[in-house]
C-alpha cells in the first residue's frame, strides 16, 4: 500500500517565501509531510507541477451564494474552484432567509454539505430590530463571525443596523472574540441623494457614484473604528474602496484596536471611467471610485496596510442589470473565479510583488481572521491538503463564456492576464485540472470556525 494518497511537487509558496522544488505529501486529505524534490515518494496520485507555483488553497473571505437565490452554493463553489479557491466565507444576507437564527443556520449548514464543491464557512447576522438572542447557539454551531450593514439595501435581506443597537450589542459580541464585518456606507446621505436624483429624473449609471460619494464611506468607517475602540469587538471592514479609509483604519490599528481591512479587485483595477464603458453592470456597492483611488489602494496594499483580498462575488444575472433606471438594478458582480488570476497578474507579474504576498492576503490572513487557521491557510503537516497550483508562464484573456460562473458575464471581460490556475486540490482531491471542474456537489463541507484560537488577526 502506498504511504500517501497524494504527492504534489513544485515550488511551494508560503507566507514567508518560496521553497523551490518541494513535495507535499498528503494522506486522507491532510498534509502528512514536506520533502525535498529529489526524495522518491510513493503515492496513489502524483501531481508533477515542477516550475509552477504551489500556493496554499486560496480562501475567498467575501462571497454571496444566496443573495441572488438562483446562484446557490453549487454554482458559486464551481466558479470558485475554477479560480483556485478552496474555501469561501459565505455572507449571511440570503434572499429568502438571512442567517439571523440558529435554525436558519442549521438549514444552511445542511444545504452547504449537500451542495458545496469546496469548503464553506458561514457568517451570521441580526435582524434590523437588533435581537441577538440566537447568537450563542450560532456560535456553538460554528459561525466564523458576523456581518452587519450600516446602510440599507433591503429591510429584511440587508438591513441597516442603527447606532443605538450597535452601542448595545457590540460589547456583548466582543466577549465571543468573533470578527464582526461591516458594509460601511452612510445611509442618510445615500437615501437623500437617491431621492433627489429620482425626483429630478436622473437615473443613469453615473448617478450610482454621485449618490454614494466618498464621504459616505469615510463617515461610517470613522464611526465603526470608534465603535471598535469602545467595544473591543474584532472589527473587519469589508470591501474598502478608498485609500483614506485604509489610512484611518491603520491609525486605529496602531493604537491597538483589533481591526482588519479588505479590498477587492474591482476597486484596485476599475474606476469611474470604466462605469461609462460597462454601464449598469458596473453597479457595485460601494461604487467604483474616481481615477487615482485605485492607485492609492495599491500603495496601501503593497505597504501591508490591507489584510485581506476578497472578491465580493455577487453574481446577479444580466436581467437584474438591464433596467435604464440605475436604482432598479442589482448591485454586485460575479468575481470569485477571477480573484486569484487578476491579483497574481497585477500584483505579482505587473507590480513585482512576491507570490508570498498573495499567500498571506488570500490564504493565511483570511484563515486567521475567520478562525479557520487550525486547518486552512498554510501548507503544513496536519493542515488540510488544500492546494492551488498556478502556472505563472501562461498568459490568457478573460472571457465570460470560458468561465464557469453561472451569471455568464464578468466586469473584466477582455482583460489580459498573466498566470493561470492549472489545478485546485481540496482536502487532497483534485477538483479542478485547469480545464474541467472534477468536483461535485457534496465534495465540499461546512467549515466550522475553531472554538478557541485563531480569531486574532
Ligand atoms: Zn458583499
Amino acid at each position: 500500500m502506498n504511504p500517501y494518497t497524494l504527492v504534489v511537487r513544485g515550488n511551494v509558496v508560503t507566507a514567508e517565501g518560496i521553497l523551490d522544488d518541494m513535495q507535499i505529501a498528503a494522506r486522507d486529505g491532510v498534509i502528512a509531510s514536506l520533502h525535498t524534490g529529489n526524495e522518491r515518494l510513493a503515492a496513489e496520485e502524483i501531481i508533477d507541477a515542477r516550475g509552477k507555483l504551489v500556493f496554499p488553497g486560496i480562501i475567498d473571505a467575501h462571497v454571496h451564494c444566496y443573495s441572488y437565490s438562483h446562484e446557490g452554493v453549487t454554482n458559486a463553489t464551481r466558479s470558485a474552484v475554477a479560480g483556485g479557491v478552496t474555501s469561501i466565507v459565505d455572507m449571511p444576507f440570503d434572499a429568502v432567509d438571512p442567517v439571523t437564527t440558529d435554525s436558519i443556520l442549521r438549514r444552511k449548514i445542511i444545504a452547504v454539505n449537500k451542495e458545496a464543491i469546496i469548503d464553506v464557512a458561514l457568517l451570521g447576522t441580526i435582524p434590523k430590530t437588533g435581537e441577538a438572542t440566537e447568537l450563542p447557539a450560532m456560535v456553538a454551531d460554528g459561525i466564523c463571525g458576523l456581518k452587519l450593514s450600516v446602510t440599507e439595501s433591503d429591510p429584511k435581506r440587508f438591513p441597516r443596523i442603527n447606532d443605538a443597537i450597535l452601542h448595545n450589542i457590540l460589547p456583548q459580541y466582543a466577549a465571543y472574540g468573533l470578527p464582526v464585518g461591516f458594509h460601511a456606507e452612510n445611509d442618510e446621505i445615500i437615501r437623500h441623494n437617491t431621492e433627489v436624483a429620482k425626483a429630478a429624473g436622473r437615473r443613469g449609471i453615473e448617478q450610482h457614484g454621485a449618490t454614494r460619494p466618498p464621504l459616505s464611506e469615510y463617515l461610517e468607517i470613522a464611526k465603526l473604528l470608534e465603535f471598535a475602540a469602545y467595544s473591543g469587538v474584532p472589527l473587519h471592514l469589508n470591501h474598502v474602496s478608498l485609500p483614506r479609509s485604509i489610512a484611518m483604519a491603520t491609525r486605529y490599528k496602531k493604537a491597538g484596536c483589533n481591526i482588519t481591512t479588505e479590498t477587492c479587485p474591482h476597486y484596485l483595477l476599475l474606476d469611474e471611467g470604466d462605469m461609462v464603458r460597462l454601464g449598469m453592470r458596473s453597479k457595485i456597492n460601494p461604487p467604483l471610485r474616481e481615477n487615482g483611488a485605485g492607485e492609492g489602494l495599491w500603495k496601501c496594499l503593497l505597504a501591508g496596510e490591507i489584510d485581506i483580498l476578497a472578491s465580493d462575488h455577487a453574481p446577479w444575472p444580466l436581467s437584474r442589470k438591464a433596467s435604464d433606471d440605475v436604482f432598479a438594478n442589482a448591485s454586485g458582480s460575479p468575481s470569485v473565479e477571477t480573484l486569484l488570476p487578476l491579483m497574481f497578474s497585477e500584483a505579482v507579474a505587473r507590480r513585482g510583488a512576491h507570490p508570498s504576498f498573495l499567500a498571506r492576503h488570500m490564504a493565511e490572513n483570511p484563515a486567521r481572521r475567520f478562525g479557520l487557521a487550525s486547518r486552512k491557510g498554510r501548507l503544513f503537516p496536519g493542515m488540510d491538503a488544500d492546494i492551488t497550483i498556478l502556472d505563472p508562464a501562461i498568459s490568457w484573456v478573460i472571457h465570460a463564456d470560458e468561465l464557469f460562473a453561472a451569471a455568464g458575464w464578468t466586469p473584466f471581460e477582455g482583460v489580459a492576464v498573466q498566470g493561470k490556475v492549472v489545478a485546485t486540490i481540496v482536502r487532497g482531491r483534485l477538483l479542478y485540472n485547469g480545464r474541467d471542474v472534477l468536483g461535485h456537489p457534496g465534495d465540499g463541507r461546512f467549515l466550522p470556525a475553531d472554538r478557541q484560537q485563531g480569531r486574532d488577526a
